[in-house]
């Protein structure tokens, strides 16, 4: 049977009507290289979105490819439960020794979603087991249009109606700001501050709402009103993190600790699943107790810390450090600012956002039907270059470690990509 065919047969691919996928001829992906990726045919495509924003120094990096192979030299899988192993304590290290000052500790898990449900799930039971009033703070505060994953407790924080309004009856009630806008986030805390445990965000860019820009200085006023009202600060940085913004984490850039991090996508540089959630030593003394008092944090994932992705996320270190990627990257963002001007002048481009190495281009008003930011990733696959869009708005991450040549093929590619695809829109419809 041809592999398109068993595809079709076999496989449910994720955010995806299979219907429609059923009627198109799959891209199978061979293998990569550096910004390339090569499907079965032959061909050569740019990775515009760093495998769904993940591949941080490109694909098949000769140190990480080591450091994983040596890995498996000794262990590939082994358990956190009552055991430990060395690159899960030395990756946690390096995570404290990098991460905003006043988090010291690391709990593992293997997505984006487990580290942002292990964050909802700590601040809560850190409530509940400090008692008397405390114990009234059970609800939770995120943005509207807000996305932290798939899972059900991070689909109770999710804004974004499409992906999460069937599931409301299924799911627990959560008090929603506005994005960016301090003064609601302040009305709401005024009137609830004391049932709320913890107030969530994507710091500085909302990704998945189609790289949404909070306005400076945002991030740090929602830090203060969090301290104001003893409320915990959640700061999902598993889009933002690993140099997507420019540094290693977003919220270096206000000069915010918040509570808890959370870490996933670009960790182990596009290898191999692994989060991370970090949290301060004030949340882990509050789970500290004598045996019988049962105050352990009762969750743990089969894959927890796996030493094969942590030998990975190690690696990828090594090469933050050994390749000064952020320190190299920054010409590249103002490269990118550049490419993007024209970009933003195209008739059918209602708006170009981006911050560091994170870009949204939002189509301008086309009937859903049309499926127009579909369209322009299929006219950018004829052109050589893979992106996705969310809904009408292309997104555009590169690897950190993409060339100033291939950034200008890229942004290239995707203008010349929204020119066709709306041009043909603007065709009668053939029959
Ligand atoms: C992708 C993403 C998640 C979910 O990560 P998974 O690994 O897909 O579970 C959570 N939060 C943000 C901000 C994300 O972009």
């Amino acid at each position: 049977m041809e592999l398109a065919e068993q595809d079709h047969r076999y496989l449910w691919h994720p955010f995806t009507q299979q219907r429609g996928w059923e009627n198109e001829a799959p891209l199978f992906v061979e293998r990569a290289e550096g910004t390339d990726l090569f499907d079965t045919e032959g061909r050569r495509y740019i990775d515009g979105v760093s495998s769904l924003w993940c591949t941080v120094h490109g694909h098949r990096h000769p140190t990480i490819d080591r450091a994983v192979r040596e890995q498996l030299d000794r262990v590939a899988h082994t358990t956190m439960l009552g055991l430990s192993h060395p690159p899960a304590v030395e990756l946690a290290r390096r995570l404290i020794e990098l991460a905003p000052p006043g988090l010291t500790r690391v709990f593992y898990s293997d997505s984006g979603s487990t580290a942002v449900e292990i964050a909802l799930k700590m601040a809560f039971q850190f409530w509940q087991q400090q008692g008397g009033e405390a114990a009234k703070r059970t609800r939770f505060v995120s943005l509207r249009n807000a996305y932290h994953g798939d899972t059900v407790g991070a689909v109770s924080i999710g804004g974004i109606d499409l992906f999460h309004s069937i599931y409301r009856p299924l799911l627990f009630d959560t008090l929603m700001a506005e994005p960016g806008d301090a003064a609601d986030l302040e009305r709401l805390l005024t009137t609830h501050g004391d049932e709320v445990a913890a107030v969530v965000v994507e710091p500085l860019v909302q990704g998945a709402a189609g790289i949404l820009l909070h306005p400076p200085g945002y991030l740090r006023d929602v830090r203060d009103l969090c301290d104001r009202h003893g409320i915990l600060l959640i700061c999902d940085e598993v889009a933002v993190g690993f140099g997507r913004t420019g540094r290693m984490f977003a919220c270096e850039h206000e000069g915010v600790s918040p509570d808890f991090l959370c870490l996933a996508k670009g960790i182990t540089a596009g290898y191999l699943p692994l989060a991370a959630t970090l949290a301060s030593e004030r949340i882990y003394e509050g789970f500290l107790g004598r045996f019988e008092e049962f105050r352990a944090f009762f969750h743990g994932h089969t894959y927890t810390g796996n030493p094969l992705a942590c030998a990975a996320a190690l690696a990828s270190l090594d090469v933050f450090e050994k390749e000064r990627t952020l320190e190299r990257l920054q010409p590249k963002i103002a490269l990118f600012e550049e490419l993007l001007e024209p970009v933003a002048a195209l008739p059918d481009v209602a708006e170009v956002r981006q911050r560091g190495f994170m870009c949204g281009i939002e189509l301008a008003g086309f009937p859903l039907d049309q499926r127009m930011g579909h369209r322009v990733t299929m006219e950018a696959r004829e052109r050589g270059a893979i992106v996705r869009p969310l809904g009408d708005v292309v997104i555009l991450m590169p690897p950190l470690s993409i060339t100033a040549e291939e950034l200008t093929r890229l942004v290239e590619i995707v203008a010349a990509s929204v020119v066709a695809a709306t041009a043909e829109a603007a065709l009668p419809l053939a029959a």
